[in-house]
């Protein structure tokens, strides 16, 4: 099969704007990392967001790992995790000692069941990692008073959400503490990068401290008339951003509300091109909440194969991937969870390229060729 066109899975949206915010970091000699260009950079997060504070880390997985130590998870404890996630989610829980419990989700938009959270809460229990599923927002009202009434807090994985909204509040602002990713398939990007946000000063504090090895950044010691010789009382990590990622993403945070727009003018446009196919159905967005479509996936029904589709279509020139995982099937937990409504769209949702670059011609190339893949009976069973 000769591809006519390649169509990218996904793609950054980075330019001459991000060109000259290196060049600015790049001469003012800081480039290491919770400098000036971090503080900057977390102001204008925090205001994005929402909320009272931001830190700037090394990405998502170190900002969920110093949330769960804020909020005291540690060996004995049990956190739920919504299953249908990328395993950071998960594995930050087992870094800390805990043991992550996997919830099932909800077959429409893949986000936590909030009767499946609530039906593992235990005395062990200690609180709730609601995802944005590839960028739509959880149920937060409704897990905010699961929470309130069990004495659980609540955690937002927010890596794909930055720009979405829930009920009109930012994602972000939707739990105790939320972490953001950067990493490049992210809607804002510095290539790598994370952010922890959250209100309480006191946790955001104890985190900015554990993400630079236990002590105030060294930016706090600047230009203090005695030596300062900092005193290390506990043993935290690197999980500092670098000043070089933070000029990109404050760049990048500027362009937050076009690449939105953009994306879903992109999944409009794929609304319209397949609307009608049979054996698929299109993503959902439920009414109170806005999806910034970090991917945009596809769901398959009985009588098509979905990886000979994703294989197919990328013989054809379309980037297409698997949605993402099952975390309750991966080895690495050993739980006896069980979770029938992620484990079928683990296997079900397939991804079809969503980036802010996709043009019109894009658009009817996949519509187009993933039109004639579903129609090979090759593909179907
Ligand atoms: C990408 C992703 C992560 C991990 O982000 P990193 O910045 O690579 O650590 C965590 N959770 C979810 C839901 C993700 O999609």
């Amino acid at each position: 099969m000769l591809a006519t066109r390649q169509v990218a899975l996904g793609q950054p949206t980075v330019g001459e704007e991000e060109i000259e915010a290196l060049r600015e970091v790049f001469a003012s000699g800081w480039l290491s990392g919770a400098g000036p260009t971090c503080v900057a950079f977390e102001g204008e997060l925090a205001a994005a967001t929402g909320t009272a504070h931001a830190l700037a880390t090394s990405n998502c997985g170190s900002s969920l790992h110093l949330a769960l130590q804020v909020l005291g998870a540690g060996p004995g404890d049990e956190v739920i995790v919504a299953d249908y996630t990328f395993p950071a989610t998960g594995h930050s829980v087992m870094w800390t000692g805990a043991t992550p419990r996997f919830a099932d989700v909800r077959p429409d938009i893949g986000t936590i069941d909030v009767d499946a959270a609530a039906a593992l809460v235990n005395e062990r229990t200690v609180g709730i990692i609601a995802v944005d599923m590839v960028g739509q927002p959880a149920d937060y009202d409704e897990l905010a008073a699961l929470c309130r009434s069990r004495g659980l807090w609540l955690m937002e994985d927010a890596a794909c959400s930055a720009g979405a909204t829930y009920k009109g509040r930012p994602a972000g602002s939707l739990a105790d503490l939320a972490a953001f990713s950067f990493h490049g398939r992210k809607g804002i990007t510095a290539g790598e990068g994370g952010a922890l946000v959250g209100d309480d000063a006191t946790r955001m504090d104890l985190a900015r401290k554990l993400h630079t090895y236990g002590i105030a950044p060294a930016v706090s010691r600047e230009g203090s008339s005695a030596l300062a010789v900092p005193s290390f009382d506990m043993a935290g990590y690197n999980y500092r951003m670098s000043d070089v990622q933070a000029a990109m993403m404050r760049v990048q945070l500027t362009r937050l509300p076009a690449l939105v727009a953009a994306r879903t003018s992109a999944a409009d446009g794929y609304a319209e091109r397949l609307g009608d196919v049979e054996g698929i159905a299109l993503p959902v967005v439920a009414e109170d909440r806005t999806h910034p479509y970090q991917s945009y996936l596809v769901t398959t029904d009985d009588s098509v194969d979905r990886d000979a589709v994703v294989m197919a279509l990328r013989e054809r020139g379309v980037g297409s991937n698997f949605g993402t995982y099952a975390s309750h099937l991966q080895p690495v937990y050993g739980t006896q969870d069980v979770c029938p409504v992620s484990a079928r769209l683990f296997t079900t949702q397939f991804a079809l390229p969503m980036h802010a670059n996709l043009v019109a011609d894009d658009l009817d190339y996949v519509a187009e060729q993933l039109r004639a893949v579903l129609a090979d009976p090759a593909v179907r069973r």
